[in-house]
C-alpha cells in the first residue's frame, strides 16, 4: 500500500511551500521539542531503537544502537557530524531536505545532539551544493535569532549548529575522510578502529549520520516509536526518501514506504518505464555502487534492504537509476567505473589500482575487444578489491562489475563473439 499524506515527513520536498521557519513551523516543526528533550537522552535512544530506523546514507546500520555507542560520562566533548557530502551517482535526496525543510534537519540535530550529550553539530556539505549551503545557513540563523538553538536557548540544551562545505571529492562522504576533510586535513579514510565514536571528530567521541536520518528524529519522536515502526516492513521500516532517474517518463525524488514495490514505485510516481514495463532491461536500486538487477528479477521486487541484499544488490541510498532497453549495459558499467576509478583517494593498492585496471578491461569489453575468459578474470580481480581496503570505496567500484558479470554474461559474450567474427571476415 502507498504511504498516506497523513504520514509523510517530508511535506515541503519540492518546496512548494515556504522553507522558512514560519513554514516549517506549520507543518509540524518545533513542535513540543522541549518536552521530547525533558524525557531524557535514554528515554530518546530508546525510541529511536524501536522505531527501527536504519540509516539513510546507505548502510542501513540501527541509528539508536549507534547513538547508544556514544560514552555517558567521558572528559572530552562529544559531537554531532551530519554528512551531507550527497555524491553517489544518482543520489538527489538531501539536498531537497537542506534547500526545501533545512528545520528538519536542525530540530533533528538538537534532538540527536542531546541524546548523544553533544553540544556541537558540523554538518558537512558537498561542495557543489551552494544554494543548498546557503539555504540550511539562512534557517539556522533564523534558528538562533529564535532562541531555539544557541547559548541559553528556551529547549535549555545549549547547542551550536556549523555548517562546513566540502570541495567536491566523493571520497569525503566516507565517514572517517570526512572527519579529516572537517579537521583541515587531505580527505582521505582512516583505519578502523578506532570507530569515531571513541574517536571521531578532533579524537572526540563522534556520531556520523546522513541527513535524513537526523531530519526523520524530530517526527519519530512526536509522532513515537510504534507510529514509524508500524510504516514498511519488520527490520524495514519508516518513509524513505527514494530518488528516481534513467529511464523513466518524469524523474522525481518521492517520499514512499520502505518495502514498496519497484513497478508500484516507478508507475505511480514516475510515470513508468520509458515505452512501458515490458521495455525494462534492468535497475540499480540504491545509486551507482550497488549492483544492478535485470528486468526478470524486478517483477516483483520490493525495495528494502533485506530484500535486495538476499539479491547481492543493495538498498543504498534509494537512488533508484532505471535503464530501459536501448541501454549498452556494458557501456554503462563502463563509466561507473571510471568514476570510482577517478575518486579513490589512492592510499590502498588494490582500489588504487583495480580500479583502474577494471575501468580499462570494461573499456574492451564494451568494444568487444576481449576474450571470453577475461571475464572470469575481471570477476577474480573485483573480488580481490571487495573486502581488501581501507574503505567500502574498493567495494562500491567491484559491486557494480560484479553484478553486470553475474546477470549479463551472454551479453558481454555475444559482443566479444561479434568483434572477433568481424575481425575475422576482416582478415579474410
Ligand atoms: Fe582510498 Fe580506495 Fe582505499 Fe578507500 S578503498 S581508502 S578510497 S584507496
Amino acid at each position: 500500500m502507498a504511504l498516506q499524506d497523513k504520514d509523510r515527513i517530508f511535506k515541503n520536498v519540492y518546496g512548494f511551500q515556504d522553507w522558512g521557519l514560519e513554514g516549517a513551523r506549520a507543518r509540524g516543526a518545533w513542535d513540543g521539542t522541549k518536552a521530547l528533550i525533558e524525557k531524557g537522552q535514554d528515554w530518546i535512544i530508546t525510541e529511536m531503537k524501536n522505531s527501527g530506523l536504519r540509516g539513510r546514507g546507505g548502510a542501513g546500520f540501527p541509528t539508536g544502537l549507534k547513538w547508544s555507542f556514544m560514552p555517558k560520562s567521558d572528559p572530552r566533548p562529544s559531537y554531532l557530524v551530519i554528512n551531507a557530502d550527497e555524491s553517489e551517482p544518482g543520489s538527489c535526496k538531501d539536498r531537497e531536505i537542506m534547500r526545501h525543510d533545512p528545520h528538519l534537519l536542525i530540530e533533528g540535530a538538537l534532538l540527536a545532539s542531546f541524546a548523544m550529550r553533544a553540544h556541537a553539530c558540523y554538518t558537512y556539505v558537498r561542495g557543489e551544493f551552494i544554494r543548498e549551503r546557503e539555504q540550511l545557513q539562512a534557517a539556522v540563523d533564523q534558528a538562533y535569532a529564535a532562541k531555539l538553538i544557541g547559548k541559553n536557548n528556551i529547549h535549555g540544551w545549549d547547542f551550536d549548529f556549523y555548517i562546513h562545505h566540502g570541495a567536491g571529492a566523493y571520497i569525503c562522504g566516507e565517514e572517517t575522510a570526512l572527519l579529516e576533510s572537517l579537521e583541515g586535513k587531505k580527505g582521505q579514510p582512516r583505519l578502523k578502529p578506532p570507530f569515531p565514536a571513541n574517536a571521531g571528530l578532533y579524537g572526540a567521541p563522534t556520531t556520523v549520520n546522513n541527513v535524513e536520518s537526523i531530519a526523520v528524529v524530530g517526527d519519530i519522536l512526536r509522532r513515537g516509536a510504534a507510529w514509524f515502526a508500524g510504516i514498511g516492513k519488520p527490520n524495514n521500516t519508516g518513509t524513505k526518501l527514494f530518488q528516481i532517474s534513467g529511464h523513466v517518463e518524469k524523474p522525481c525524488v518521492v517520499e514512499e514506504e520502505m518495502g514498496i514495490p519497484l513497478r508500484e514505485l516507478l508507475e505511480r510516481h514516475a510515470g513508468g518505464v520509458r515505452g512501458g514495463w515490458d521495455n525494462l532491461l534492468a535497475v540499480i536500486p540504491g545509486g551507482s555502487s550497488m549492483p544492478l538487477l535485470p528486468a526478470d528479477i524486478c517483477q516483483d521486487l520490493t525495495l528494502d534492504f533485506d530484500t535486495l541484499s538476499k539479491l547481492k544488490s543493495g538498498m543504498g541510498t534509494a537512488a533508484v537509476i532505471v535503464m530501459d532497453k536501448s541501454t549498452d549495459v556494458i557501456a554503462a558499467i563502463r563509466r561507473i567505473a571510471y568514476f570510482y576509478k577517478h575518486e579513490s583517494c589512492g592510499q590502498c593498492t588494490p582500489c588504487r589500482e583495480g580500479c583502474g585496471w577494471m575501468w580499462r578491461v570494461l573499456q574492451r569489453m564494451e568494444r568487444g575487444d576481449a576474450e571470453k575468459r577475461e571475464i572470469d578474470l575481471l570477476f577474480d580481480v573485483t573480488k580481490q578489491v571487495e573486502g581488501h581496503t581501507i574503505c567500502a570505496l574498493g567495494d562500491a567500484a567491484a559491486w557494480p562489475v560484479q553484478g553486470l558479470i553475474r546477470h549479463f554474461r551472454p551479453v558481454m559474450e555475444e559482443r566479444i563473439e561479434r568483434h572477433q567474427a568481424a575481425l575475422k571476415q576482416a582478415a579474410e
